[in-house]
């Protein structure tokens, strides 16, 4: 059994939670303080709003625990926002939050018309068949360092990356029912 939590701080952890429910191998995990933490081996950080959860994360003295566990391995997902949390760079000059992953994000990307879509794409490295992609108010990924490989393109734009222990994707698997994102982040932890 692997313990996965997810970042249940603010936004759509719920929906996370529910998802790995559906898997066989996985205890799920409400993530809300450091002995939560302690327990999971491997973390999702959940979509919804990145200043408001990097607020929280300081506010409940997480920040720290959890970027050094991070540092030390721990498997992490972040979704939207997550993904912005893990960001060295935030473009616009804006704050990081955790600021482990060599990537600069620009949030809000997809302004206006195309604040929130569904587009459908081929992930090579994950399944032949396409997935459904679920944007809200996503960001993008503007640039990527050496180590950081790329896993999609939306556009020109890339939506979804991998640097070591960490996982990035702009949309948002948990909001379509569809559970091979999910299995294929719980086949990265060890366990
Ligand atoms: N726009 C949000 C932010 O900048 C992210 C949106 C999302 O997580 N769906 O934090």
């Amino acid at each position: 059994m692997k313990t996965v939590g997810v970042l249940a701080l603010q936004g759509s952890f719920r929906e996370h939670l529910a998802m790995l429910a559906k898997l066989n191998d996985v205890t799920p995990l409400a993530v809300k303080n450091t002995d939560d933490l302690a327990r999971v081996d491997g973390l999702i950080l959940p979509g919804g709003e990145s200043t408001a959860q990097g607020k929280l994360l300081r506010d409940f003295k997480l920040l720290e625990p959890l970027r050094v566990r991070i540092r030390d391995g721990l498997p992490v997902w972040g979704t939207c926002a997550g993904l912005i949390l893990l960001a060295k760079q935030i473009e616009g000059g804006e704050p990081t939050h955790l600021g482990v992953m060599d990537i600069a994000v620009r949030r809000n990307a997809y302004g206006g018309q195309l604040d929130s879509f569904t587009a459908a794409a081929v992930l090579p490295g994950i399944s032949p068949e396409p997935f459904s992609l679920v944007f809200i108010r996503a960001p993008w990924i503007e640039q990527a360092g050496a180590g950081v490989e790329v896993l999609a393109r939306y556009g020109e734009h890339i939506i979804a990356a991998k640097e070591r222990n960490m996982l990035v994707t702009s949309f948002h698997p948990e909001l379509t029912g569809d559970m091979r994102f999910h299995a294929y982040f719980v086949r990265q932890i060890a366990g």
